[in-house]
């Protein structure tokens, strides 16, 4: 399967049928050659920074119900909270004096977090932070709600794809959400201007070989600035309660081949990582991810916001969590750096793809 590594390395694509064959022929060995390059491709262009994101979870309300979700509405078992204006704005100020240059708001898709509200919120971290990047990762809105914060201030947007192949998506989430829907949101934010961070589970309920593939032809097609992936892990209080974890060693492996893939991609060594493996965030910075997102939320809220089960970094400060992290990534040869850490993938927007190219991956 190294052939097929070289291939990926030096033309940045595959067609299904490899995707496949190297994802489920992979071995040790294959691995490790695959984390050799995707570490030489990083560096490349990141060196051995690492960019840390302040991570603020701002509401765990939520209108949905996707199946494998701890906050999902009919969870009846999780206290609800939302942070004020007030409160955001305390956690940039004191995640601003710790060095982060980004901060992500990060939410629940909550109806009381109207366009209105959302803009008057980045308006004001936008004045006062005005050498930082807002991230917005709040679900599926509008094109106009988009259009309005970004015109507020905010630069960079998350929305994972979650599963490219529609029908797999139907199985992990209610009828009223789409896979359709969920991808145009990303054409939008594309056509906006927003630098667009998308993403999967590594090993979600009923995933085969083939919806990962997708998922890789979905990356190369969309391309964008960020790719979050991490392993699905059962919330005890949702209907995936009884399903296996995904692997670790996957999530690794497939970490590597979207370094390969879009060589330029900021890639986060997920919270979910760190919490299938004590030492999984720093697996990931050596399988080719540079990013990590310490968690700046008030630590009483902290524990309301559980995706999943045992998530790590529940009662540590962000100051501790910076500590940490610097060290666990000097342990391995890295660096964190405190800088607004754009993406250097440009955006290509998507004038060049018909519609029709968009859906098709196949
Ligand atoms: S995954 Fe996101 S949209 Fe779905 S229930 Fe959880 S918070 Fe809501």
């Amino acid at each position: 399967m190294k052939y097929l590594i070289d291939k990926l390395t030096s033309n940045g694509s595959l067609s299904k049928e490899e995707w496949c064959m190297l994802i489920d022929r992979r071995t040790s060995d294959t691995a490790e050659h695959l984390f050799e390059n995707a570490r030489k491709k990083r560096e490349q262009y990141y060196g051995k920074d690492v960019y840390i994101r302040g991570l603020m979870e701002f509401t765990n309300y939520c209108r949905n119900d996707c199946l494998y979700c701890g906050i999902r509405k009919s969870n009846a078992n999780v206290t609800r909270y939302r942070l004020t204006k007030e409160q955001i704005l305390a956690c940039c100020e004191a995640g601003y004096s710790l060095g982060f240059r980004t901060f992500v708001l990060q939410g629940g898709e909550d109806g009381y977090f109207t366009d209105d509200r959302m803009t008057e919120i980045i308006s004001e971290i936008r004045r006062k932070f005005t050498d930082c990047a807002i991230t917005l990762s709040m679900g599926e809105r509008s094109r106009e709600s988009y259009q309005r914060f970004f015109d507020a201030g905010a630069n960079r947007y998350l929305l994972r794809h979650e599963t490219y192949n529609y029908e797999h998506y139907s199985r992990l989430h209610p009828e009223n959400l789409s896979a359709k829907n969920r991808q145009q949101c990303l054409w939008d934010l594309k056509e906006i201007g927003y630098q667009v961070g998308t993403g999967f589970m590594v090993g979600s309920p009923y995933q085969t070989t083939e919806n990962l593939a997708e998922d890789m032809l979905f990356l190369q097609k969309l391309n964008p600035q960020m790719v979050g992936i991490g392993p699905f892990i059962p919330h005890h209080d949702t209907p995936f309660c009884d399903f296996h974890a995904g692997t670790l060693e996957l999530t690794l492996f497939m970490l590597g081949l979207i370094r390969l893939l879009i060589p330029k991609v900021l890639l986060p060594a997920t919270t979910a990582l760190g919490t299938i493996a004590p030492n999984g965030r720093e697996l990931g910075i050596l399988a080719g991810a540079n990013v990590v997102m310490p968690n700046l939320s008030p630590i009483d809220v902290r524990k309301n916001y559980t995706l999943y089960d045992n998530k790590i970094c529940m009662g540590t400060e962000a100051a501790e969590c910076i500590e940490d992290l610097t060290k666990r990534m000097e342990s391995i040869g890295y660096k964190i750096v405190t800088v607004r850490g754009d993406s250097l993938n440009e955006s290509l927007g998507t004038g060049h793809l018909s519609k029709r190219d968009r859906v098709n991956i196949n």
